[in-house]
């Protein structure tokens, strides 16, 4: 089964705190992470982490963090041939906050992610073939996004888009996308719905398929996952987990919904299946590091919630 992710790859430097720092105030940390993040990275990982084959179109600068973002993707598994290094270019890179309560704040600089050229999407032709699902996010010009939707979509391939970090998106790729997985918080900038209740996320969710998209999957963080198909709506609670920190769950959750799709599951069980991901990862810090591998995955989502 294979997966395309088109997306951000960055290096994270996560400095764990007793509590998030105020404007102009210097705290003293208890300890930092340097480790691979941005979101495509993330749910490639997440999705390779399951066993899946994993290409990653993407881009990084020929600099320190972006050879090593190559190494850590590939020590996961995932084929980094279509990730190209530029020279004039920084590879992205995620400046992390986490309190001792797990709340974060972070702050992204795009650098290389923000490059694109028609080359692109060539590259990323020759890996949709035969691959089954497309992964997308926010974190890489919106041009690239459609180009790889389209060739996607000429393939035959599902396409799964993570609206985040959120901003307006053209009518084509609502019309484009099978499936599309805002948070709450993605939700309410989208279609001014906060959806704090299932009446809510039902109204969101069907704002979002009046512009085209096939299947709305809201997911509400500790309290679970909505979604709305043609095939009605469903509506999950989150396993209960020992949480640490929620940074990337959002990735995790996407990374196990499109394995499960790329595997024919039906959408109930991919979305135990991301639901698992997501729970999972919170259970340890940092991103792409805290994904779960298969065999963890098979024994949460075969317990009840
Ligand atoms: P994002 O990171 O994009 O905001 P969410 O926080 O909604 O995404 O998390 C995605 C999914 O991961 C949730 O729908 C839920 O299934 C799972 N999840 C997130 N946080 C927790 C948690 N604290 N405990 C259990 N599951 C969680």
């Amino acid at each position: 089964m294979s997966i395309v992710v088109y997306g951000s790859i960055n290096i994270d430097l996560t400095a764990y705190t007793p509590e998030l720092p105020r404007m102009g105030e210097t705290l003293l940390g208890n300890s930092y992470l340097i480790s691979l993040g941005g979101k495509g990275a993330n749910q490639a990982v997440a999705a390779s982490r399951l066993n899946a084959d994993v290409y990653m179109v993407g881009h990084v600068g020929d600099d320190t963090f972006g050879r090593q973002a190559l190494i850590s993707l590939s020590e996961y598994g995932v084929d980094v041939s279509g990730v190209n290094k530029l020279t004039d270019h920084r590879t992205g890179l995620g400046v992390i906050s986490v309190d001792d309560n797990g709340e974060n704040s972070i702050v992204v600089i795009s650098g290389a992610n923000m490059y694109f050229a028609h080359s692109d999407v060539e590259l990323c032709r020759k890996f949709l073939k035969g691959a089954e699902v497309l992964l997308l996010q926010l974190e890489v010009p919106i041009e690239a996004n459609l180009l790889a939707a389209r060739a996607a979509h000429h393939e035959g391939v599902k396409i799964i888009v993570d609206p985040a970090p959120v901003t307006q998106m053209p009518s084509d790729i609502y019309q484009l996308a099978d499936i599309m997985t805002p948070n709450e918080i993605e939700t309410e900038m989208l279609v001014g719905i906060l959806p704090s209740s299932p009446m809510e996320a039902a109204e969101a969710a069907d704002r979002l398929r009046e512009r085209g998209v096939d299947t709305v999957i809201i997911t509400l963080g500790s309290a679970g996952v909505f979604c709305a198909s043609g095939e009605g709506n469903t509506y999950i609670p989150a396993f209960p987990v020992d949480t640490v920190d929620t940074v990337a769950a959002g990735d995790g959750f996407v990374g196990g919904l499109a394995v499960a799709i790329s595997e024919g599951m039906p959408i109930d069980h991919a979305l135990r299946w991301g639901a698992a991901v997501g729970a999972l990862c919170t259970r340890r810090s940092g991103a792409a590091i805290s994904m779960p591998d298969r065999n963890e995955v098979m024994e949460l989502v075969s317990t009840s919630q």
